[in-house]
């Protein structure tokens, strides 16, 4: 699986260094090298666009995160 198909949490679910891009999306690993790009989660609230860039580790993008097993 890649991890563009891997369904994204919800914003509400994510840590504040997960939303600002700080650490890994799934595992909450924060992130050093190697960082890939997971998608967009797209919320909105009221007139406020709330979408938000996320990224993964390497071991979650590739799909072998500790996330995996869940
Ligand atoms: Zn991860």
């Amino acid at each position: 699986m890649t991890a563009a198909a891997r369904p994204l949490p919800k914003l509400d679910t994510l840590t504040w260094d997960q939303s600002s891009g700080r650490a890994c999306v799934w595992c909450k690993k924060l992130l050093t090298t190697g960082a890939v790009h997971a998608g967009t989660i797209r919320e909105r609230m009221g007139a406020h666009n709330l979408d938000t860039e996320v990224w993964a580790c390497p071991l979650c993008a590739a799909g072998e995160g500790a996330a995996a097993d869940v």
